[in-house]
C-alpha cells in the first residue's frame, strides 16, 4: 500500500516566548511573544515566502524550523516524523539548512572558501567533502581555480552569499530556509542570486522557506505567501491570489507600502500607520485592532481564526470581517475606502 502524501514540513501551533529582564528582581515574569500559535505546511518542492514587519516573528520562526532554538510549545513534523520524538535535531539539521542575511558573519574568516564549504560534510562524515565543495562552487558560479583558496574578506557580498548557498547545499538538504538572504545585496547582484536560487531549486528539487521584507522579491520566487503580524499568521495563500487581492487589512496596508512604477498597480489603500504594539503585552482579540481602520468592538474581545475565503480553500485570512474589510470587497460594494 502506498504511503499517504504528507507535507514535507508541518508546523503545528508553534510558540516561542523569550523572557525579558525587568523589575527589581532581575529576570521578570514578562515574555516577548515572538511566535504565538503558528501553524502551516510546506509541500516538497514548494517555496513558501514569509513576510511581515520587523519584529513580527519571522526570523524566530526560521530558527525554530532549523532547530537553532527549541520550541516552547507545538510540534514540527518533517515528512511526518515529529522533531524530538521520531527524529533528532541533528538529523533535522542535515535535512534543513539555513542561509542568513549577513554573508560575512556566517563564514569563518580563518577558513578558505573551499574549506568553509567542505566543513559541514567533513563533520558529518559525508563522502568526499573537498570534491563536493569544488563541485558546488561551480554550481553557484564561483570558479574553483580562482576562488577556492581565497578568504571571505577577499570576496564581494554577492560572492560571499554564493558561498553561503554552497555551504547550505553541501549538506544535501531537502529544505533551505533563506532568512533575508538577498536583502543586503545590491539590486543587480540580488537579481543574480535570485536566479541562482531558482535554478538550484529546480536542479536539486529543493524546498525553500524564503523570509523577506521585500514583497517584490517574495513575489518573484514564492509559490505561496504567509503573512505574520506580532507573532501570528494573519493571511496565507497562493502568491497570485494574495498579490491580486489581500484579504486581511494588515496585508493590504503592507502591500500599500510597496512602491510601484506601474500606475495600474498603485493601490488606494492607505499605508500602514504607527508602530507595532509591544510584543510583551500584545493587544487582546485581533492583535491588529489598534491599527486597523475597520476595527469593531468584536475585534478587541475575540481572536479571529484563520479561515478560508469564500470559495478559496487555499487562501486563508484571520479577520472577523475580512470580506467587508478588504479593499477589493469595499470597492465592489461601493463603500468609500
Ligand atoms: Fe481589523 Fe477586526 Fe479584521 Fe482585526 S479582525 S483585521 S481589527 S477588521
Amino acid at each position: 500500500m502506498s504511503k499517504p502524501e504528507v507535507p514535507l514540513i508541518a508546523a503545528q501551533n508553534l510558540r516561542k516566548y523569550f523572557p525579558v529582564r525587568g523589575g527589581p528582581f532581575g529576570l521578570g515574569k514578562q515574555f516577548v511573544h515572538a511566535v504565538d500559535g503558528v501553524s502551516f505546511e510546506v509541500a516538497a518542492g514548494e517555496t513558501l515566502g514569509i513576510v511581515g514587519e520587523s519584529g513580527c516573528g519571522k526570523s524566530t520562526l526560521a530558527r525554530l524550523l532549523v532547530g537553532l532554538i527549541a520550541v516552547d510549545e507545538g510540534k514540527i513534523n518533517f515528512e511526518g516524523d515529529e522533531l524530538g520524538r521520531d527524529i533528532s535535531h541533528q538529523a533535522l539539521q542535515r535535512g534543513v539548512q539555513m542561509v542568513f542575511q549577513d554573508s560575512y558573519a556566517s563564514l569563518n574568516p580563518r577558513l578558505t572558501i573551499a574549506e568553509s564549504i567542505a566543513f559541514g560534510p567533513k563533520v558529518q562524515w559525508l563522502d568526499d567533502p573537498q570534491g563536493r565543495a569544488l563541485r558546488l562552487m561551480e554550481k553557484v558560479g564561483l570558479e574553483p581555480s580562482r576562488f577556492a583558496a581565497r578568504y571571505p574578506h577577499e570576496l564581494s557580498g554577492g560572492q560571499r552569499q554564493r558561498v553561503n548557498i554552497a555551504r547550505a547545499l553541501a549538506m544535501s538538504p531537502r529544505v533551505v530556509v533563506l532568512d533575508e538572504a538577498v536583502s543586503a545585496l545590491d539590486k543587480s547582484v540580488e537579481a543574480q542570486v535570485l536566479n541562482l536560487l531558482s535554478d538550484l531549486r529546480d536542479e536539486f528539487g529543493l524546498t525553500y522557506i524564503f523570509i523577506s521584507h521585500d514583497l517584490n522579491v517574495v513575489r518573484y520566487i514564492s509559490d505561496r505567501v504567509l503573512v505574520m503580524y506580532l507573532g501570528e499568521v494573519v493571511e496565507v495563500g497562493p502568491v497570485d491570489a494574495i498579490y491580486a487581492r489581500q484579504a486581511h487589512p494588515y496585508t493590504a496596508s503592507l502591500f500599500a507600502s510597496m512602491p510601484s512604477m506601474d500606475p495600474d498597480r498603485r493601490t488606494k489603500e492607505p499605508p500602514l500607520a504607527g508602530d507595532p504594539p509591544n510584543p510583551i503585552n500584545p493587544p487582546s482579540g485581533c492583535r491588529f485592532h489598534t491599527r486597523c481602520r475597520f476595527a469593531e468592538s468584536i475585534c478587541q474581545s475575540k481572536t479571529p481564526a484563520l479561515k478560508p475565503l469564500l470559495g478559496q480553500s487555499d487562501h486563508m485570512a484571520a479577520c472577523h470581517i475580512h470580506e467587508v474589510a478588504s479593499g477589493h470587497s469595499l470597492a465592489r460594494a461601493g463603500v468609500p475606502a
